[in-house]
């Protein structure tokens, strides 16, 4: 795609997102006053142009060759078997099989080290919106789309008749960092909301817990749901923020100060053990008396 197309995919989604959005956050605040240019706007603006002009291509590249790859390895006799479903079947069994793997594929960036240093960016965001939703580290980005259609690809599903899906699940996510609380009563239990993801961002609620996207039903399975009738009072992580878009970049490469121990209280048990920091986090998770994150 050259240039100009980019800018106007990227400038249409823009005002899209502002139009469909900002409506919102303004007739039904999660934390009301918070202002349109918060702290932190231009940096989330450069993700979002980054993610336009300079990853999204990328992402789409490695994610033909992950697909090519596994076109090689699963058998033909059982993406046929796979194909003669209905095709109602086979977009529920995408959709369920997509929702499971990336509950766990989302709980492992918590979990190992390694992923939550990427991971981690997209947590440091202390303001949450429309815009908000875009930071991520593109090697998150390249780890979180290859895991949501994964399914898809492994079933031997085509990418454009995906096209539906993708879109929804990008403008869901998009929804659900908002600064947007909606009355939806009774549905709250099928159906996620920015309130649950915002808990995920929590910053004293040691960032964990709701990590489903479209459905919390996994998060109540799995117990690691949580929702307070109030907003969180904090987002972000407690440690200095990188100055810029391109610190924020290679935040992830830097080796300093076993970062990636002391940005999550869930971060590196599977493969460094615990800083002091850590354990005064857990600690005070303990004591709170929201979680029921295990
Ligand atoms: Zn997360
Ligand atoms: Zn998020």
């Amino acid at each position: 795609m050259d240039f100009y197309a980019l800018a106007w995919s990227a400038g249409l989604s823009l005002l899209f997102f502002i139009l469909v959005f900002r409506p919102l956050e303004l007739v039904f605040p999660a934390k009301p006053g918070q202002r349109f240019f918060r702290p932190a706007w231009f940096t989330d603006l450069c993700f979002f142009l980054g993610q336009y002009f300079l990853w999204g291509g990328l992402v789409l590249w490695i994610l033909s060759h992950f697909n090519g790859w596994l076109d090689e390895i699963v058998s033909q006799t059982f993406r046929h078997a796979v194909a003669s479903q209905p095709w109602w079947l086979q977009a529920i069994e995408v959709v369920l099989l997509s929702d499971l793997i990336t509950y766990w594929g989302h709980r492992l960036q918590h979990r190992v080290g390694f992923l939550w240093r990427f991971h981690a960016v997209h947590h440091s965001a202390e303001h949450l919106d429309w815009l908000a939703a875009h930071r991520e580290h593109p090697l998150d980005s390249i780890y979180t789309i290859g895991l949501v259609n994964l399914p898809a690809f492994v079933l031997g599903f085509p990418i454009e008749t995906l096209a539906g899906f993708i879109a929804f699940r990008g403008l869901w996510a998009i929804y659900i960092h908002s600064n947007v609380r909606l009355p939806t009563g009774p549905l709250r239990i099928l159906l996620g909301a920015p309130e649950l993801h915002h808990w995920h961002h929590a910053r004293d609620a040691g960032n964990a817990g709701n990590y489903g996207n479209i459905s919390p039903l996994l998060d109540i399975l799995f117990g690691t749901h949580t929702c307070p009738n109030h907003e969180p009072e904090h987002f972000g992580l407690n440690e200095p923020a990188p100055s810029g878009y391109l610190g924020y970049l290679l935040q992830p490469f830097l080796p300093a100060k076993r970062k990636d121990d002391q940005l999550s209280p869930t971060a590196g048990e599977t493969d460094t053990a615990p800083s002091q920091e850590v354990d005064s986090i857990l600690a005070d998770e303990a004591r709170s008396s929201f979680r029921t994150v295990p």
